[in-house]
């Protein structure tokens, strides 16, 4: 006996005719996939219209697949109730017929997938990239030849466990491979695909990328199948390796510099901002990377209002002239108040984006300080610390420059010379001659504005400078120089030492070609005073 068929229709044909007790049970429906049709028992042969009853088989969306129809030979009454049943055996026979359906449409796509990636496959062969498919219900891995052989082995090499796969990872990447295929599984991301180093079979460690995805999925959207590809990444990791050591070492040089090191380029807009400092833009300016990368105005708005138009000039001339640019000037700072700042930098056109600045700027604080104690140093005379004079003809001459610029008034210039002072000396001693000069230069100190000029231009000779003053007035101020010498002798060991003082004063006009005449004119005047007996005060008006 041959045996009967077995799909779903034809146990469903076989269970109607058992069910109605009829002749013959036919099912016939037509889809996308062809006809399909199954029968149980025989045609009535003794009837010529046999007696029948149909339903029709529907799909889920209401097209109509087929029918279920019922044959027999003798006259037979069906109820509702047979209806009823019929139609459940139609609605059986559609789910069989749209599963049946489902299936071809999964394994089409299979066979389109796994004819992609045969193609790709020996697209990529010899590309340093490999492909593998794996059954994630099974936990079977297949590599195709490219991929055993990125990792040395031969085709005949290798299991296809999943559990082998996992060994083969290097264990701290182990962790976060996992939780990604997990994720994609998971329906988490699009795709999976994640870099780590795998062991080859020579026991090395290779960094490669792996992207794979999902590509059949169960009605509960477990992951069935996925495939993906293996590329060997590691020359080009080794180079980004490379990259980030030369970067760490720049950073790492440029931080160790006292100063800051930078670089500054153009903004198309106009400006311009800093696309590189080093940790000095801490201790230069007071500012972070974050606060100059948009733009250097926060860099101008530490630089001392006075030094700010040299600053700009500066560095436009050296942009414009394609010169090194160097500059030392000042910045108000937060914690650290004024301090010195030199800035050097190198302009380097760029085709596309303007001038582009590399340079360094650095602390010169302390020899500014230097210079400027130095300065004062060689401006000062040592014994009494008034301006010396040199100092004070450069002050003289300023002077002039002042009172001729704006037109004013004329100031006085007095020429005080300690008489008898060569006596003092003899008398009393060198030292306490030096004693006596830095008394006198002590008292003529305290009697001055702010505004007035003062130098020791020779051994005992003293020369003063009242700007905005007359002739008249500078006479009190001299008499009062006088009375106060007179009231307050030098005291040594408990002895007075008297002293008395010639003042020579004229005036220095507008008219003036240089300050020397007042000063000559203010020594004649003082020749006078000598002449006339010492401890006078004569003055010379013509010029
Ligand atoms: P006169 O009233 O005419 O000005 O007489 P004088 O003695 O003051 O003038 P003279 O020019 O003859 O002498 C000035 C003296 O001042 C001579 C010099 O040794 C002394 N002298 C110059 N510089 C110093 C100094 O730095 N310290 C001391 N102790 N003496 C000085
Ligand atoms: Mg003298
Ligand atoms: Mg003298």
């Amino acid at each position: 006996m041959q045996p009967e068929p077995d799909g779903p229709l034809d146990r469903l044909a076989r269970l109607a005719r058992r069910l109605f007790g009829v002749d013959m049970a036919l099912v016939a429906c037509t889809d996308a996939d062809g006809v399909w049709q199954a029968a149980a028992g025989s045609p009535p042969s003794d009837a010529e219209f046999p007696f029948s009853l149909e339903c029709p088989v529907h799909a889920a969306d209401g097209r109509q697949l087929g029918a279920v129809r019922l044959l027999h030979g003798q006259p037979r009454d069906f109820t509702d109730e047979d209806r009823l049943a019929l139609q459940d055996l139609a609605s059986l026979a559609a789910t069989a017929v749209e599963k049946r359906h489902a299936l071809a449409c999964e394994r089409a796509d299979e066979d389109t997938w796994r004819d992609e990636a045969r193609k790709l496959s020996l697209a990529i062969a010899g590309s340093g990239t490999g492909v593998w498919d794996r059954n994630v219900v099974t936990g079977e891995i297949t590599y195709s030849p490219g991929w055993k052989a990125l990792l040395g082995y031969g085709e005949s090499e290798l299991t296809t466990r999943i559990e082998d796969a996992y060994t083969r990872l290097h264990p701290d990447d182990l962790e976060y491979v996992r939780a990604a295929m997990q994720d994609h599984f998971d329906g988490k991301t699009e795709s999976y695909e994640v870099e780590h180093r795998i062991r080859c079979k020579d026991g090395s460690y290779k960094w490669i990328c792996s992207r794979g995805k999902v590509v059949s999925r169960d009605e509960a959207g477990r992951a069935l199948r996925m495939m993906g590809t293996t590329t060997d990444i590691s020359a080009v990791r080794a180079m980004s390796e490379r990259l980030q050591r030369t970067a760490d070492l720049v950073v790492n040089l440029t931080d160790a510099v006292p100063g800051l090191v930078f670089q500054c380029r153009p903004v198309p807009e106009g400006g311009s901002w800093f696309s590189y400092v080093s940790a000095g833009i801490w201790d230069m300016f007071e500012l972070t990377a974050d606060d100059v990368r948009g733009s250097t105005v926060a860099i101008e708005q530490r630089i001392h209002p006075d030094d700010l138009p040299i600053y700009r000039a500066s560095l436009q001339a050296a942009a414009a002239a394609q010169t090194p640019w160097h500059l030392e000037f000042r910045v108000c700072l937060p914690l650290q108040g004024v301090r010195w700042r030199q800035g050097d930098a190198s302009p380097r056109r760029d085709a596309e984006s303007g001038v582009v600045w590399h340079g360094f700027v650095t602390d010169i604080t302390d020899r500014k300080c230097a210079e400027l104690e130095l300065r004062e140093l060689a401006a000062t005379d040592a014994l009494t610390t008034l301006p010396n004079r040199r100092h004070f003809m450069s002050r003289i001459a300023a002077e002039l420059t002042r009172i001729k610029g704006h037109g004013g008034r004329s100031s006085a210039v007095l020429m005080c010379d300690l008489d008898h002072f060569k006596h003092i000396n003899d008398t009393w001693g060198h030292a306490i001659g030096d004693g006596v000069l830095q008394h006198f230069a002590k008292m003529l100190r305290a009697q001055l504005r702010e505004v007035d000029l003062v130098g020791r231009i020779g051994g005992e000779e003293f020369a003063v400078v009242l700007p905005d003053t007359d002739i008249e007035r500078a006479h009190v101020f001299a008499r009062n120089m006088q009375r106060r010498i007179a009231d307050t002798p030098y005291l040594n060991d408990g002895r007075h030492i008297p002293l008395t003082v010639s003042i020579g004063i004229s005036a220095l006009h507008t008219m003036d070609e240089d300050a020397e005449l007042a000063l000559s004119r203010s020594d004649r005047a003082l020749y006078y005073a000598k002449q006339r007996g010492r401890n006078r005060i004569e003055s010379v008006f013509s010029r």
